[in-house]
């Protein structure tokens, strides 16, 4: 093998080396399982159901996939669980498509559970004729009294003991098409009284006379889920299947499938807890009514915690990456501070992303001995920690915009901004003072007469005047005018399901997108593509929204530079 094929194939295993993060239950056991010599390699695999739109969740969970398989030599697929006919659209594949590959994974295989429909109803057939299963005529309703409670046994259906030939028949005229939806359902005979309710002759096919967007009209029965997801894993040599603690009292189930059939390969199951995070929901049947009702813009709103709102908000993947490795993998539950996500990504971006100037509620100052018409360019830091990202210029007039929140009327003593007759240095030029204010009748302040000091400018010898606030600026004839979009927790409840008794949606914050029409941005800012992302100073991380245009400029902040709900948090905890 060359050196470069020999490259190439271990960086195929180490993909986003360093992020394996702290040890945990699940690469212990695969490690002892890779000791005991049993495994040649870790197959994993993501199965979401293409109902709706990856979230911060399904990252986790990505990610915990992607690394096992990476780390232990082997791969991962992606499948499509689309078992449920109703549910499911080709434009939430597509869209899951998308996100996996942003998250920076290749899949090995493309899977969809319709694909083995054919093999699962052979497995089917193999256990009615192995006396393991048994078709009921029974309707919903009297099933599922059946079924008795947890400190109840079930009872047996008067269906169970219906010889194996009559199941048969029936079994392949429900697939044949001649009956309708809930005539008859194929059950497990397992055990009505066992403690595990599961175990209780859970169903395993439905009539349903439905159209499925890949297998088109082939099948009038469909597999459900439980049937259909270990025996998938197992069809495709799944080694490992990690899923969601929900399923922890399923897995008797699965066991009981995979032991009973003649299946290809022995998955193995391993739960662990979900993600939750504070101040917002990770449902997708949650997400999918904040969109049907209209609270939010789509599934790709910068306010959801979806895969798409976060991207389109700013969060890069190397963030979501390090965010899912930070908190780790266990079985207990608990509720992630969103502070952790935001910190993740200003971790990410503070090392490298390029500073700019950008005033987001502009106030007018003139400076009124700098020679009008006249433009002096600048030359500022990339990025004052890293000079290796070089110099920009940034040009200077006599007007210009600053933050009206740098300006008090009637300022405390410890407001170190600009106030009458007060001193501050705008960033990378020169210290200003303010003469006179210019106010309107109703006493708003219209704008500021300022007076540089030639003496104190920056870098320059004798420039070593110090003031105690230092505030950013744009020039106003070649401000870029945008709109800004600042957003914050979309629910103002750290656990907006908690209260059983009242729609989720109640607790929406109001204040989750602030809108600030007539920012000022310094001229690089116009160049900007969406997915770059940039420190406005002093106020945050902002990268384009994919609906900004020449014509229209929209950015979107990402994080703020600080965590202003720590505190917050800490009152709720
Ligand atoms: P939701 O509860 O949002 O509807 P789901 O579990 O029904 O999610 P699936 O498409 O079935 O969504 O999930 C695909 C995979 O992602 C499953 O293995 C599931 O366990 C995992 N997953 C879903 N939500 C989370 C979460 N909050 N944390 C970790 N893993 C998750
Ligand atoms: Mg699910």
């Amino acid at each position: 093998m060359s050196k470069q094929q020999n490259d190439k194939d271990t960086s195929a295993h180490s993909e986003h080396e360093g992020e394996t993060g702290p040890a945990h239950f699940i690469r212990n056991r695969i490690r002892q399982d890779m000791a005991a010599g049993h495994l040649e390699q870790v197959i994993t695999r993501f199965p979401p159901e293409p109902n709706g739109y990856l979230h911060l969740g399904h990252a986790k969970s990505i990610v915990l996939n992607f690394a096992m398989a990476n780390e232990f030599g082997g791969y991962t697929n992606l499948r499509f669980d689309d078992t449920n006919p109703i549910k499911e659209e080709q434009r939430y594949i597509d869209a899951i498509r998308v996100d996996v590959r942003w998250l920076g994974y290749t899949w090995k295989n493309e899977c969809y559970a319709s694909d083995y429909f054919e093999t699962l109803y052979q497995y089917a057939l193999y256990l009615i004729e192995h006396e393991l299963a048994y078709i009921d005529s029974q309707d919903a309703e009297a099933i599922r009294v059946q079924r008795g409670t947890l400190t109840e046994p079930g009872q047996n259906s008067p269906f169970r003991d219906r010889p194996a030939s009559e199941s048969l028949d029936l079994f392949k005229r429900m697939r044949a098409g001649e009956f309708e939806d809930g005539k008859h359902v194929l059950r497990a005979r397992i055990d009505m009284a066992a403690p595990n309710i599961n175990l209780r002759d859970p169903v395993l096919y439905r009539i349903r006379h439905q159209h499925h967007a890949r297998t088109g009209d082939d099948w009038c029965i469909y597999p459900n889920y439980d049937f259909a997801h270990g025996q998938s894993d197992a069809i495709e040599h799944i080694t490992h299947s990690l899923c969601t603690l929900e399923f922890e009292d399923h897995r008797p189930l699965y066991d009981w499938l995979i032991e009973h059939l003649p299946v290809p390969s022995q998955p193995q199951q391993i739960e662990f807890s979900r993600l939750n995070l504070d101040f917002t929901v990770l449902s997708k049947r949650k997400l999918a009514q904040l969109v049907d009702e209209g609270h939010v813009a789509g599934w790709d709103d910068p306010r959801m915690p979806t895969l798409a709102g976060i991207r389109r908000r700013g969060y890069t993947p190397e963030s979501i990456r390090a965010f899912c490795t930070e908190i780790g993998v266990t079985k207990s539950e608990s509720i992630i501070p969103f502070g952790v996500l935001e910190n993740a990504l200003r971790n990410n971006l503070n090392p490298i992303a390029p500073r700019r100037l950008a005033v987001l509620k502009p106030l007018k100052i003139v400076l009124t001995n700098f020679p009008e018409g006249e433009t002096e360019w600048l030359e500022l830091p990339n990025h004052p920690q890293h000079p290796d990202q070089g110099t920009r210029k940034v040009p200077i007039t006599r007007e210009l915009y600053i933050e009206q929140d740098d300006f008090m009327l009637e300022a405390p003593r410890k407001f170190f901004r600009l106030k009458p007759e007060g001193e501050v240095r705008l960033r990378g030029a020169f210290i200003i003072r303010c003469d006179e204010v210019i106010q309107d009748d109703d006493g708003n302040v219209l704008e500021l007469h300022c007076s540089l000091d030639p003496e104190s400018r920056s870098g320059q010898p004798g420039s070593e005047r110090k003031v105690k606030g230092t505030i950013h600026w744009v020039s106003a004839e070649h401000a870029v005018d945008a709109e800004v979009r600042l957003y914050d927790r979309l629910f103002s409840v750290p656990n907006p399901s908690a209260d059983k008794d009242k729609d989720f949606t109640e607790f929406l914050n109001p204040e989750s997108l602030v809108t600030l029409p007539n920012a000022k941005l310094e001229p690089m800012l116009a160049e900007l593509n969406s997915g770059e992302l940039v420190q406005f100073e002093r106020t945050g991380y902002f990268t384009p929204d994919i609906d900004s245009t020449s014509e229209h400029r929209v950015f979107n902040r990402a994080v703020t530079l600080r965590d202003g709900w720590a505190k917050i948090e800490k009152q709720f905890s």
